[in-house]
């Protein structure tokens, strides 16, 4: 294929040796992409959808060039960050939202919301099986200092059925008089469960509301933002929670959290965030409006770069025979991907690659090590923009059986790809398959 703006398929061989990629590796991965092609039309449809509705949401709530001013101190009357949250509320379609770089994860939005909406003697539920890693000690699962337990709020869990469907007579059981918020959690996170699509979201929590129409039900949101033309609030939840350093900070966001919800929701996880009687009437933006608002805008399309990404790393790992999940041709849910290599490493010659591939600290080599928390050596590779930011092009894995990499992010569909092209040629050079493969 020939173009008459200097690009040719030559320089662009080139381009890529140059970049330290074998031609085989770089023939086989334009195979496969080849074979995406109609998957990638479909999340470009879901995006261009996506991207209406927030710019209809800019435009409905007459975002304006003040809004992108800056407030210290208290920040009252901060016009930008209080549009900003309508900007949110409308596109989630809630009736308000809390959105503030004070926030400073996804695990402490999370942890506003139950604070917020629990009370002593109150029971918490998750109809889902165990929640992410960090909530454990939020609820108080593993005992923790402030933890809800240690005020006296309890917690019931009912597992998922061996097939990953929902226990309906279990959780049926499990709602008591005491139970008072449900949480589901739609990404899989870490688990080897699959995640939850919107629909069936939907399903459970019409089925819970069928029980106890005032039980409050909260969504973990977390790396699902975009990733379809609706969200758990549009099928009946009354709060989603995420991250902005994860899909709806767009790549953006150097910081924050948000909860979208009903108003009495989002009102009592403000109480939280500040304190009772202030609420959301304080917290300065100090000058990060401009990149959360340019950031939500930008979300749609880099969700689906990062939707690509792992659908792409599915499809090359699948067909030289690792097992992958979720597989190549199922339906996605979350941004997550993962890659079992079954041997130490096949995790680590990946996140080289990663890292390799990298925008920053590309020349670093990742190491495994004993991270707190872990029961056993985890290696990283990020190298982001912002810190630990999981909407860009990043990967992990524990150094123990069955040595699974997880991987996500991307904020261009070409360096997602570049990345994945990356850890192919470290994953070739370890020898781990046989090259002959890539003919
Ligand atoms: C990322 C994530 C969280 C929160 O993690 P932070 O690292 O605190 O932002 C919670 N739940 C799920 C499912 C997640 O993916």
């Amino acid at each position: 294929m020939e173009f008459d703006d200097f690009y040719s398929e030559d320089l662009r061989k080139q381009q890529y040796k140059a970049a330290g990629i074998d031609a085989d590796v770089l023939d086989y991965c334009d195979a496969v992409c080849g074979s995406l092609r109609d998957r990638f039309g479909r999340i470009d449809s879901i995006a261009e959808f996506n991207q209406i509705k927030v710019l209809h949401a800019m435009q409905e709530n007459q975002v304006s060039e003040a809004c992108l001013g800056s407030t210290t101190g208290y920040g009252y009357d901060d016009i930008g960050r209080d549009r900003l949250e309508k900007v949110y509320a409308s596109t989630f379609k809630t009736e308000d939202a809390l959105v503030r770089p004070q926030i400073v994860c996804g695990t402490h939005a999370l942890g506003l919301a139950l604070a917020g909406n629990l009370r002593p003697g109150d029971e918490l539920l998750s109809p889902v099986g165990k929640p992410y890693d960090t909530l454990e000690e939020v609820i108080g699962i593993r005992p923790s200092k402030g933890s809800l337990a240690e005020y006296g709020v309890t917690y019931r869990q009912v597992d998922l059925l061996p097939d990953d469907s929902f226990d309906f007579e279990g959780i049926r059981a499990a709602i008591s008089d005491r139970t008072k918020l449900v949480s589901i959690q739609r990404s899989k996170g870490y688990q080897t469960r699959k995640s939850f699509s919107v629909s069936e979201i939907g399903e459970l929590i019409r089925f819970i509301k069928g029980i106890r129409p005032d039980l409050t039900v909260m969504v973990d949101n977390c790396y699902g933002e975009f990733v379809e033309c609706m969200e758990p609030s549009e099928v009946g939840a009354d709060m989603i929670v995420g991250s902005l350093i994860k899909n709806p900070g767009g790549g953006l966001a150097p910081s924050g959290g948000y909860i979208a919800g009903t108003k009495q929701c989002v009102e009592n996880a403000a109480y939280r965030l500040t304190t009772p009687g202030l609420g959301k009437e304080v917290g300065a933006s100090l000058g990060l409006s401009e990149k959360f608002y340019q950031g939500f805008f930008l979300a749609p399309t880099v969700t689906a770069s990062a939707l690509k990404g792992a659908i792409f790393a599915a499809a090359i790992y699948e067909s030289l025979g690792f097992p992958v999940v979720p597989a190549a041709s199922a339906s996605r849910h979350d941004i997550i991907q993962s890659v079992v290599f079954g041997k130490p490493e096949g995790v680590i010659a990946f996140c080289e690659g990663i890292q390799a591939g990298s925008p920053v600290d590309s020349h670093v080599r990742p190491e495994p090590w004993a991270m707190p928390g872990y029961d056993s050596d985890v290696i990283m590779a990020a190298g982001t923009f912002v810190q630990g930011s999981s909407i860009e092009l990043s990967s992990d894995g524990p150094i123990r059986d069955p040595y699974a990499v997880y991987f996500q992010g991307g904020l261009t569909w070409p360096h997602a790809k570049f990345g994945i092209m990356m850890s192919l040629q470290k994953v070739k050079e370890a020898g781990l398959f046989d090259p002959a493969r890539l003919r």
